[in-house]
């Protein structure tokens, strides 16, 4: 409208298409930006091996001869990140005791990586779920 306005105000014949032209890459350029943003934040990435080693840091303060972590996994989606993982403790501990624990372990993840979202599963010691086959649990 901007062009249409200006060419009949200066009757330049060229203007309406040069306001076009500049308009429709404008529109695209917004598009390819908001598709790469787009792809950006459904894409997920594995997390900085600066943040997994801190991750393993903070899980070896906890590790002990009854406690146990495995199949740690880790994924960045966006600004976010989130690790997955397993806690193996002896059998007999009461459930309280076992969620007191975990919820220490989150604490601290969540501590030494802020923004991190921790999903702690609880199992008993000799017990892994689907012979291990996590993708059956996801
Ligand atoms: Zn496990």
């Amino acid at each position: 409208m901007v062009g249409v306005g200006l060419t009949v105000a200066t009757d330049w014949l060229w203007l309406d298409p040069v306001v076009a032209i500049a308009v429709a890459a404008n529109i695209m350029r917004e598009g390819v930006h908001l598709m790469w943003r787009s792809s950006e934040g459904l894409m997920d990435r594995a997390l900085e091996p600066e943040v997994l080693a801190q991750v393993e840091r903070t899980l070896a303060e906890f590790t002990h001869p009854t406690i146990r972590f495995d199949h740690v996994s880790s994924r960045r989606s966006g600004q976010r990140r989130f690790v997955d993982l397993h806690m193996h403790m002896p059998g007999d501990w009461t459930l309280g005791r076992a969620a007191a624990v975990r919820g220490s372990v989150e604490q601290a993840l969540m501590s030494a990586v802020p923004g991190l979202r921790a999903t702690i599963q609880l199992l008993p010691s000799d017990v892994e779920p689907h012979s291990g086959d996590e993708e059956d649990l996801i």
